[in-house]
């Protein structure tokens, strides 16, 4: 096995994309399960941070009608969450619900991930969903083209070579796509073996670690293609590291992204992985936050899976895959609860919700109600 200097590889296996579960049933369970953890029905103000996506707006609604209370807005594009309104949020309820999610779009008649029918647009467009991470991709894809069809691996008088365009080894590119040239290139007296200079590519001696991790037909001559895996390079690019500024959630994908574009649905992973970053930062910034103490809190992270409406339905038949929680009673009791066993947990709970609002009655005793004249 190619060996990793960073564990990303661990970080983005260890999501279990299985434990989905219809949107419908995910917030009833969810409502239930603040209730056995002894949130009051009537005190609890949910809350979340979601994509500014419109598809993001069936879970909303869906929220609002089982937890009695419209969320409040903890989200920036691409499913972010906004740290700075922990404070607004406490104010407005005795116990406290987060549910944050990343998004991606499913195309059930092409099976695939990434994209998201429009029906309001004239031809049903499918876009790219989240159109916010596919636009960060798009560049470490393009990257990643250009070194697929640009390192060529070889054999001379017996000696399996690798040749590398000199753009590639430019080392002094302010971003781009990096080779770990230490695993791909062999070294003579603390040198890379290098056997010819050509035009615009050096072809060097390749590393046994190479040698042994491709087949031999590899060796043809062709560029490397598929072959160049994710534990072979890394990415440069000059972001700003502004916490909740417009690079954040490039920032949280950039250490997995060679695993992320390598992979079968890089939109699908990019979700997955801003999810598990989002959870890890958020939950820092939830048990500081002094508005919250003394409080009950419940604060989830979940990858949202819009399935694209067919014609006539209105909405996304959104899935929810749950990755973990934070939990704290009033009396700070807290811990954090793993992937497995939140939805485990939620499993246990019901789907019937009693306490559930009649979303259409709410609005007609509005529109039925007196008239309050504003003053002016
Ligand atoms: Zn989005």
């Amino acid at each position: 096995m190619f060996s990793s200097n960073i564990n990303m590889q661990s970080v983005v296996s260890k999501f279990h994309i299985d434990h989905m579960m219809r949107y419908s049933l995910f917030v009833p369970r969810l409502y239930n399960l603040c209730l056995s953890l002894g949130f009051e029905a009537g005190k609890i103000t949910p809350s979340r941070a979601f994509c500014s996506d419109e598809n993001q707006g069936f879970p909303i609604i869906l929220i609002a009608k089982h937890f009695g209370a419209f969320p409040f807005n903890h989200g920036r594009v691409g499913g972010i969450v906004a740290t700075d309104r922990h404070g607004p949020h406490a104010d407005h309820g005795e116990d406290m619900v987060i549910i944050q999610a990343s998004h991606v779009g499913y195309d059930p008649e092409t099976e695939t991930f990434g994209s998201y029918c429009r029906l309001q647009t004239t031809g049903h467009d499918k876009t790219i969903t989240c159109g916010k991470i596919g636009g960060i991709l798009q560049w470490y894809l393009d990257e990643y083209r250009f070194a697929q069809k640009n390192i060529y691996l070889g054999r001379e008088e017996g000696v399996h070579t690798i040749t590398i365009d000199n753009h590639i080894l430019n080392n002094k590119r302010a971003e781009g796509l990096f080779l770990e040239l230490d695993k791909l290139v062999a070294k003579q007296n603390g040198d890379f073996q290098l056997l010819k200079s050509l035009s615009t590519s050096r072809v060097y001696a390749a590393s046994k670690e190479l040698c042994q991790h491709l087949p031999e037909k590899a060796w043809n001559g062709s560029a490397i293609g598929d072959q160049l895996g994710p534990e072979m390079f890394t990415f440069h690019r000059m972001v700003s590291e502004d916490i909740e500024g417009y690079d954040h959630l490039e920032n949280n994908l950039i250490n997995a992204m060679p695993w992320i574009i390598t992979s079968e649905s890089p939109l699908l992973i990019a979700a997955q992985v801003s999810t598990q970053a989002e959870f890890d930062r958020a939950y820092r910034t939830i048990v500081k936050e002094p508005e919250y103490v003394g409080k009950r809190l419940l604060f989830i992270s979940c990858l949202n899976i819009d399935i694209s409406p067919r014609e006539g339905q209105v909405f996304p038949l959104t899935k929810c895959i749950p990755w973990a929680a934070y939990v704290q009673d009033s009396d700070g009791k807290a811990r954090t609860i793993e992937q497995d066993e939140i939805v485990e947990m939620l499993n246990q709970q019901s789907t019937e919700n009693p306490d559930q609002i009649n979303l259409e009655a709410a609005i007609q005793q509005m529109i039925d109600a007196d008239e309050i004249k504003i003053k002016i």
